[in-house]
């Protein structure tokens, strides 16, 4: 295959997108999310030429929501270890929404996996720094490289007095001893990870990391452990895209991570990282443009994990 000139598949891949209805809706049980453009688009590519190709949207800034789970497993394996981590949270897809609180009661009192909000909040509990938000913020700077990276306070406050749900999971995961910490400390925060502020720049940067082996490409330096980069892509690949991971698998086929501000962030393995910023969701939560951009990619590109590696030369 000739090198792609991934400038001009990405605007192709937004052109494909955009052909199709927006059907999707912006989030809204989060009050402060309403405010998102619902026709805001942006991709971008952080590649191992140490390129960014980007176009649309890319410098809008939206909150992480549930991609920030990714981070907060990794910050988790890295400060308590593995044995610790998975004592509190399993691994396997639950074909629930990513807020169910069903199976905590009829299947198992440790949730499922760390991608859905009762894992992510029995992870954000184990984390073992005094301050584990500054913890994550420093994580998140350098992940992406900027300094700048904040929280968005007023999604955060419209979080944390909407967010009735996710207390229920906490009170109800502390109730069997899986959240050992104060209960309001861990749920807030679990809100503030969520209302970090990025760019799909920034989610194509980790991505990038994530596709590196938890190398930064643009540094050279090693910021995740190998094994837990390989932990977290598998955890993208089988519950990254809420109820929907297996149709995206077929679909798209790399790992991504979903989240409710309108985000995807995903990996193609030693080639690059890719984020998409669409804020009009389908029922399950996943950017309805964002899922269309990303089937084009996979398809023109040929990313999918069983197109056969040899062919995956881009760049
Ligand atoms: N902060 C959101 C919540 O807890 C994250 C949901 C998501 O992005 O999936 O409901």
């Amino acid at each position: 295959m000739d090198k792609a000139n991934l400038d001009i598949v990405i605007k192709n891949a937004i052109e494909y997108a955009k052909a199709y209805e927006n059907t999707g809706m912006v989030a809204s049980y989060i009050p402060e999310l309403k405010n998102a453009d619902k026709n805001a688009l942006g991709v971008c590519i952080a590649a191992n030429n140490k390129k960014i190709y980007k176009a649309g949207d890319c410098e809008t800034l939206f909150t992480m929501q549930s991609i920030s789970k990714v981070v907060s497993l990794i910050l988790a394996l890295q400060t308590v270890g593995k044995e610790k981590v998975f004592s509190k949270v399993w691994v396997e897809p639950t074909g629930d929404a990513f807020n169910s609180l069903v199976r905590l009661e009829t299947h198992t009192h440790i949730p499922l996996n760390p991608m859905i909000n009762a894992g992510a909040i029995a992870v954000a509990g184990v984390i073992d720094a005094e301050f584990p938000f500054s913890r994550f913020l420093a994580f998140m700077r350098r992940l992406c490289g900027r300094e700048d990276i904040c929280l968005n306070e007023r999604v955060y406050l419209s979080e944390k007095a909407s967010g009735m749900k996710n207390r229920a999971i906490a009170y109800m995961l502390a109730s069997e001893g899986v959240l050992e910490r104060d209960v309001e400390q861990t749920l807030d925060f679990y809100f503030k990870m969520c209302s970090v502020n990025v760019t799909a720049v920034d989610l194509a940067r980790i991505g990038s990391i994530l596709a590196n082996d938890g190398v930064d490409i643009f540094t050279g330096e090693r910021l995740i452990e190998s094994e837990y980069a390989l932990i977290a892509k598998t955890l993208m690949v089988t519950c990254g895209m809420y109820d929907g991971s297996g149709e995206f698998a077929i679909k798209v086929g790399i790992p991504a991570k979903s989240g409710v501000g309108g985000g995807i962030m995903c990996c193609v393995e030693d080639n690059f990282g890719i984020a998409v910023y669409g804020p009009s969701l389908d029922a399950k939560g996943n950017s309805v443009w964002g899922l269309k951009v990303l089937e084009y990619l996979s398809k023109e590109l040929k990313l999918h994990y069983f197109a056969g590696s040899k062919i995956r030369e881009y760049i």
